[in-house]
């Protein structure tokens, strides 16, 4: 269990090394794509299973999964500017997804009138007929917007803000049952997980206020916390009821 980050690394590097050949399946922009074609392709059936699972599993498609979220961790690190865990702003994501899906849905509709596009049949190779000679420009161009976010801004800013799937997983792992729980008898306050966090989450802040279970819908499910803790203090829990398991804890015995 304590190695659970380094298997999720290695998770998200692999799909980060294999999207120059599959990129049509996981790069989510092509969504846009698949609806104004009116095609249900392999991209949109990855993350629409994702967006369904969230409510049980959070965000492990952001975590485990994303190509785009690694690069961002990796620049990341050397980030010019250092931000603290800030609430990502709903407007801000509706400015995205909005127009994401209402341009794709108008496209939708004035193809449809040319008789050219499709009534929503699953094709998961769709795109790979109709795109393949943009895949690798489209590529490079999302991993070096990943690459110039993260290096400007900390921490994942551009996944709690301006990612439209991040938006959509997000609203599902607000509900999440697989829920990163901290010991409030084991933890020290050292803060030590919450500076490794990749999200940037206020850990300690659901020690005190939360019982230990850090119920915030950007936890990518990564593992970094509980690697990082030399206390053993956090585990990843699958809980069903959260009131109920919070009532189940005794009170923590007062920290030195
Ligand atoms: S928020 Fe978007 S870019 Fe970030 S990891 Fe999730 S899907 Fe990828
Ligand atoms: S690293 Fe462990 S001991 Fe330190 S604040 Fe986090 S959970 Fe508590
Ligand atoms: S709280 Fe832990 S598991 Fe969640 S994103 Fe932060 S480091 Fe990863």
């Amino acid at each position: 269990m304590k190695r659970i980050f380094t298997f999720n690394f290695l998770s998200r590097l692999i799909f980060l090394l294999i999207t120059p050949v599959f990129f049509q399946f996981f790069a989510f922009g092509f969504i846009w794509h698949s609806i104004y074609w009116g095609v249900i392709t392999a991209v949109m059936l990855i993350w629409l299973g994702f967006i369904v699972i969230s409510p049980l599993f959070g965000r492990i498609g952001c975590g485990w999964f994303c190509f785009m979220g690694t690069a961002i961790d990796m620049a990341g690190k050397h980030s010019i500017y250092k931000t603290k865990w800030k609430k990502p702003k709903i407007w801000v994501r509706l400015l995205i997804l909005v127009p994401f899906f209402a341009t794709s849905i108008t496209f939708y509709f004035l193809k449809s009138q040319e008789g050219v596009t499709h009534n929503f049949d699953v094709i998961p190779g769709f795109l790979k007929l109709d795109f393949s000679m943009h895949y690798k420009i489209v590529w490079i161009a999302d991993i070096a917007s990943a690459i110039i976010l993260g290096l400007l801004l900390d921490k994942r800013w551009a996944c709690k803000n301006l990612c439209m799937m991040g938006t959509l997983c997000a609203a599902g792992a607000t509900y999440s049952r697989l829920i990163p729980v901290v010991d409030a008898n084991k933890c020290t306050q050292c803060h030590k997980c919450e500076t490794e966090c990749l999200t940037a989450i206020q850990i300690v802040d659901y020690v005190n206020n939360n019982k230990g279970l850090v119920t915030n819908s950007e936890c990518i499910l990564c593992g970094k916390c509980l690697d990082v803790c030399k206390f053993d203090a956090i585990k990843l829990k699958f809980i069903w009821d959260r009131g109920k398991y919070k009532n189940s804890l005794k009170s923590p015995v007062a920290n030195m």
